[in-house]
């Protein structure tokens, strides 16, 4: 019988639960897969439902951009505000 300490795998794997749960990501719900990233929040969304800014053409996700009502332009928060300051 060979000894069972040299087919042992050397310890490196140690550490590797732990490393490999802080680097799990929280899952997202299914119909977040396939996702881009909002610019302004960074929160996932479905592609294809991300709004574009009119003034700076960002891809936001509609809780960042508001729509104005009369013109049906589509701002994202952060331009609304120069806006509203301009
Ligand atoms: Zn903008
Ligand atoms: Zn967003």
């Amino acid at each position: 019988m060979p000894c069972a300490c040299d087919s042992a795998p050397r310890a490196l794997a140690d550490n590797l639960p732990a490393i490999a749960r802080m680097a799990t990501k929280k899952p997202f719900p299914y119909w977040l897969d396939g996702t881009e990233s909002c610019e302004l929040c960074t929160h996932p969304h479905a592609i294809g439902t991300e709004r574009r800014c009119a003034a700076c053409d960002r891809a936001a996700c509609e809780h960042c951009v508001t729509v104005d009502r009369d013109t049906g332009e589509i701002l994202c928060h952060e331009c609304l505000k120069e806006e509203e300051a301009g």
